[in-house]
């Protein structure tokens, strides 16, 4: 996200909290609960630089999050305590998940001891190639390949590109076009790609995943403690929408079967890859119901209603962004007033944009 649209974005947000207007509007929109997403939790990098912002929060913004929910008098619950709360068979308190994706060490070594000392339940879910390390975080290796480079080139599909790299702006601008060339390119040539790109340019992707993912004794660890749910976020974390029907299967399948095999874990909820629309659409929702999981979760932004309990399998979810670490986001966002007005926004895109064709027929 480049720092113009992220103060855009601030602005309008910090502007609908001072008109108090979720406060107002909470109860039509806030729903029943919510579910959390969170990747890194670490403390701020050295440099001025900081690659995907995004998906960094510190540890002391998580605890700060987690007292500032009890404190509302929200409940932290699992997937299943949420399930049944959705489905109207359990408490009316209103709710809240906390998921971490991928599966990162961070979560076992700066997270886990804050929700622990919270008595707070998390569900961590983990692609397992990552653990295997047959598979990287790429967004990771393709930021500190940006982060060490005053120039990157390289091709992804068709597009080659050589880009300038020496300042603070130039580096957010460089990472962001590249993260977009290799999210359009197929999945297998984006991770050729990316090892192109980290051999070229002195990055050690091996070196990083070991440092940057948990293996399979910490994974036990996390098991072992029942505040702990580690769901299935498949093996190779591809988008699953652009790969083959037999492929996007296998990867769910093995993903769960290797967390079994590998760490004793039965994984009932899973995580769809990116988990937009454009990675995750119904075939994938379907394979999740054919293969027996519980609850899968997408990135598509929204709070929990009653509805949700009709579609497990597709659930909406809240990043909690980490360029946006204040408490009253977390508050805006819980209100569900940012997910009701962009759903108008949509709507009303939708009138104006049919207006020509209606005033067309009339004529
Ligand atoms: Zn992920």
């Amino acid at each position: 996200m480049n720092e113009l649209k992220t103060l855009g974005i601030k602005t309008a947000l910090n502007a609908l909290y001072l008109s108090r207007t979720h406060e107002i509007a909470a109860p039509l929109t806030e729903g029943l609960g919510a579910i959390l997403m969170f990747h890194h939790v670490r403390s701020a990098r050295p440099g001025r630089f900081q690659p995907n912002p995004h998906l960094d929060v510190t540890p002391d913004f998580l605890g700060a999050v987690i007292r500032h929910l009890r404190r509302r008098d929200i409940d932290i619950v699992d997937l299943y305590e949420a399930m049944r709360r959705l489905a109207g068979s359990a408490s009316g308190r209103r709710f809240v998940v906390l998921t971490f994706d991928d599966g990162y060490r961070n979560n076992l070594t700066e997270a886990y001891p804050v929700l622990k000392a919270a008595a707070a339940p998390f569900t961590v879910y983990v692609a397992t190639g990552l653990v295997d390390r047959t598979a990287i975080t790429w967004w990771d290796v393709i930021g500190e390949i940006v982060r060490h480079n005053p120039r990157i080139c390289g091709r992804a599909g068709d597009a080659e590109f050589d880009l300038p790299a020496a300042s603070v702006r130039e580096k957010a601008a460089a990472l962001e076009a590249i993260i977009r060339l290799l999210t359009t390119c197929d999945e297998d040539e984006q991770r050729r790609a990316v090892a192109r790109m980290a051999a070229a340019h002195g990055i050690d992707a091996k070196a990083l995943g070991d440092s940057l993912m948990l293996d399979w004794d910490e994974v036990r660890a996390l098991a072992s403690d029942p505040l702990v749910t580690i769901g299935a976020h498949t093996v190779g974390h591809y988008a699953l929408s652009r790969l083959d029907q037999g492929r996007a299967r296998r990867e769910m399948e093995e993903s769960r079967a290797r967390l079994f095999e590998a760490a004793g874990v039965a994984a009932r909820h899973f995580a769809y890859p990116y988990g937009s629309v454009d990675a995750a659409g119904p075939r994938e929702f379907a394979l999740a119901e054919e293969l027996g999981f519980a609850t899968a979760v997408t990135t598509r932004r929204g709070v929990l209603q009653g509805g949700n309990a009709e579609s497990p399998l597709a659930l909406p979810r809240i990043s909690v962004n980490g360029g946006f670490q204040a408490l009253r986001y977390i508050d805006l966002l819980l209100s569900g007033v940012p997910f009701a007005l962009e759903r108008g926004m949509k709507r009303l895109r939708g009138i104006t944009s049919a207006a020509p064709l209606a005033s067309a027929s009339t004529q």
